[in-house]
């Protein structure tokens, strides 16, 4: 591949940049041709804070759109997007799955004619030809799509790739543009914005680490709650557990609810039912803690513990801190 490779860099209202930025510009680096990787970015900024993590990651231009719409609508981020990609001719966009992201992806297909593939989990070039790999049917299927055509556009999965940092960092180059977003663009209004109740916890989408409960708790995520909490890690939950009230629905892993891919997934009290499997099985390592041998979950662990999750969490959170200090 010859071209350059087009990064959307996912950043919060305050300009602060998601994780997502570095893992995929981190990915894009080696399938990027002469141009080197580009990143995309919608809104006001980027502020001198990211621009610091964009040169230590490799970034080689910053194309900043301001749309004259809010680019919190999908629609209006894909113009931009679209507008930088005629702009560079960067041959490959990667964006960060999220559901914001697919849609971005989506409207990107629509309007320039790419192929897509979403939530893949890595990104190579073959015969110069962007090859992406995606797991399907609740985790049971590793699949290779190629995508025939340019440009192509790949959604990654969070934590796919560990950020690195480029051996010698450069300022990236910032190009301006100032975008009239279409009326089709504009046929939706963000009416009301609602923070959420802030969280000293990671995102659970995006967390690296994520301890998760189901029945067994009984309702007590406490024991959860405290080793999530030394681990610095998302809180998650199966369908029973929200379907009982114990926890936020915004908790549930699984099929119908959030896909997560730690590096680390903790499931105490989790039966392993495929319904949840599907939202987790991509996790790098999974530890199970279940009272019950034969529980499914032990089939995809990587680590088992047969055991009272009331009597193991406490332990286990007791003997790491200790090794933490
Ligand atoms: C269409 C559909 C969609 C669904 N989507 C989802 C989804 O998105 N996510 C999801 O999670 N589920 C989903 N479900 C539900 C799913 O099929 C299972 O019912 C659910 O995942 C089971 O949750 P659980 O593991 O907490 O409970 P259970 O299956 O009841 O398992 C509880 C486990 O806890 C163990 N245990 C009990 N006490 C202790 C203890 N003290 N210490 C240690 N272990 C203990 C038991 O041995 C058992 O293995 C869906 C179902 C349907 C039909």
């Amino acid at each position: 591949m010859t071209s350059p490779v087009l990064v959307l860099l996912d950043h919060a209202a305050d300009g602060a940049l998601r994780p997502s930025a570095a893992e995929l510009v981190t990915l894009a680096r080696p399938l990027a041709g002469d141009g080197g990787v580009l990143g995309a970015w919608v809104g006001d900024g980027p502020g001198p804070d990211a621009l610091a993590v964009l040169a230590a990651h490799g970034v080689a231009a910053v194309h900043a759109v301001r749309p004259d719409a809010d680019p919190a609508l999908s629609a209006v981020t894909a113009e931009a997007v679209t507008a930088v990609l005629g702009a560079t001719g960067a041959g490959l966009v990667l964006i960060p799955s999220t559901f914001e992201g697919k849609e971005v992806a989506a409207h990107l297909a629509a309007s320039t004619g790419a192929g897509v593939v979403t939530d893949a989990d890595g990104v190579q070039l073959q015969d110069g030809v962007p090859v992406a790999s995606k797991t399907v049917l609740a985790g049971t299927w590793t699949t290779r799509c190629s995508v025939v055509g340019a440009p192509a556009v790949v959604t990654v999965k969070a934590n796919a790739v560990p950020a690195e940092p480029v051996a010698a960092p450069r300022e990236p180059v910032v190009v301006e543009h100032e975008l009239t977003v279409s009326p089709a663009a504009r046929r939706v209004e963000l009416v009301e914005r609602t923070e959420r109740a802030a969280s000293d916890r990671p995102d659970l989408s995006g967390a690296q680490v994520v301890v998760v409960g189901g029945r067994g708790t009984e309702g007590d995520f406490g024991p959860i709650e405290e080793l999530a909490d030394l681990l610095g890690a998302a809180v998650g939950a199966t369908r029973v557990a929200t379907d009982e009230g114990w926890i936020a629905k915004e908790a549930q892993i699984g099929q119908t609810g959030v896909t997560v891919t730690p590096r680390l997934y903790i499931g105490a009290g989790v039966s392993g039912a495929v319904h949840h499997r599907g939202g987790m099985q991509a996790a790098g390592t999974i530890v199970a803690v279940n009272s019950d041998p034969d529980a499914p979950i032990f089939e995809i662990a990587d680590f088992g513990v047969v055991g009272d999750l009331f009597t193991v969490l406490p332990q286990a959170t007791a003997e790491l801190r200790r090794l933490l200090g």
